[in-house]
């Protein structure tokens, strides 16, 4: 039992949040703070001088994730992880990352009022681009970090406009030198769920036990560009329209799957000359599929494959198909899990087990150290959009819970 618990300050909380929201605002309710830009940077200043008020010592690694370090009794020992991201999508909500590393925030500001230490130091952290809405992939620096990508290849990803994270970086004084990996005792995250399995069963927190399997694929689809108007049908070879019967196969194997969870999506096009008047060349197109079960994510992927080389031979073009990111197929830390299992038990709250069907830093971590994460509802589970919304009563156990479970193992 724990003798003494903790809770969050909720009022503290939502005003930490609603600072974050005003920051590169978009369409009134949501967020435009891309990775790395000059919002992401104001951002990431907000939250330096919070962790140093709070405190920490606050140290920025060369993919400028940042580290605000609240120090245990013991420095010997690995510090206990809690970390998210404060990045969002183009169209983005205002909690999605950023409720995680907010609440990673709350547990040092609760821990402070208290005047409580803990043996092994508690360390808050900000992973550079989650989102991979500037830079692909998404979760770079979590990924660096924990050495599933190369540091040389992330600095030297570019953006849609040919600018490297390195010069991202650069510019906003963000390439640190604080080691790119270490050693974690733990690494707990907190996320809204992002799908609506938590607000429609009306439970306040997901304990999540792993990922669904997910696998992207970037398609190159190759044709000849010609006139949209003289050139005989038969003889056309039009990448754009191979793309269309891709996506639409593509989406009906998902509707197929949806019943036992199957996803998926086409999420990006661009095409070649793209000029009303001629017809494309070249399509490049990244589709993703998720499934929570290892086998009927192979059949997914049998199904996906024979419906690309359908879509080329009736398209009459030649598809590449690369493969893109993948995750999942690890599970979190039965010692962490069970943690979170036993704290939500003695703070008497109700949860669910469940599996993430998004991608999220905790799962290049897990590679690494001992991980688990917790998710909070978001309202009919919309996320990736500006009407992102979330209750802060609701919200407030599953922080409870973080800070609970995380003390418990920094004092370990
Ligand atoms: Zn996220």
């Amino acid at each position: 039992m724990v003798a003494n618990v903790l809770e969050v300050n909720p009022e503290r909380l939502w005003d930490s949040l609603e600072r974050s929201a005003e920051i590169g605002r978009f369409r009134d309710v949501g967020l435009r703070r891309l990775a790395l830009s000059a919002e992401d940077k104001q951002m990431r200043d907000l939250f330096v001088e919070w962790a140093k008020s709070a405190g920490c010592t606050v140290e920025v690694d060369r993919l400028g994730n940042i580290f605000a370090r609240r120090p245990g009794t013991d420095p010997s020992l690995p510090p206990v992880a809690i970390g998210s991201h404060l990045d969002t999508q183009i169209c983005g909500g205002r909690y999605d990352g950023i409720l995680g590393v907010l609440c990673g925030l709350e547990v040092v500001r609760t821990l402070n009022d208290r005047g409580l230490q803990t043996k092994r130091g508690i360390e808050v952290i900000c992973w550079t681009n989650e989102e991979g809405a500037r830079f692909n992939p998404p979760m770079m620096g979590s990924m660096a970090f924990a050495k599933v990508l190369t540091l040389e290849s992330v600095l030297a990803t570019t953006d849609d406009a040919g600018i490297t994270v390195e010069k991202a970086l650069d510019e906003i004084g963000y390439a640190g030198s604080a080691p790119v990996g270490r050693e974690f005792d733990a690494y707990l995250e907190l996320h809204i769920e992002q799908a609506p399995v938590l607000d429609r069963e009306g439970c306040d927190v997901g304990i999540v036990v792993g990922g669904y399997k997910t696998q992207a694929l970037r398609l190159t689809i190759n044709g000849d560009t010609g006139h949209a108007g003289g050139t005989p049908m038969a003889q056309r070879r039009n990448a754009l329209v191979g793309a269309g019967y891709v996506i639409a196969a593509v989406n009906d194997i998902g509707l197929a799957y949806a019943a036992d969870e199957g996803r998926t999506t086409t999420t990006r096009i661009e095409s070649f000359p793209n000029l009303a008047g001629t017809y494309a060349e070249q399509v490049k197109l990244t589709i993703d599929f998720r499934h929570i079960d290892a086998d009927r994510f192979k059949a997914m992927r049998a199904e996906v494959d024979a419906a690309i080389a359908a879509a080329a031979k009736k398209a009459n073009v030649e598809i590449e198909v690369a493969e893109g990111w993948s995750w999942g197929s690890e599970l979190f830390a039965p010692e962490c899990i069970e943690l979170l299992k036993t704290t939500a038990k003695e703070l008497g709250l109700p949860y669910r087990e469940m599996r993430s069907q998004a991608g999220h830093d905790a799962y290049a971590v897990a590679t690494m150290a001992p991980t688990a994460m917790i998710f909070t509802p978001c309202f009919e589970g919309i996320s990736h959009n500006v009407n992102e919304a979330i209750e802060l009563t609701r919200s407030v156990p599953g922080a409870n819970l973080l800070l609970n479970a995380a003390v418990a193992r920094a004092n370990r």
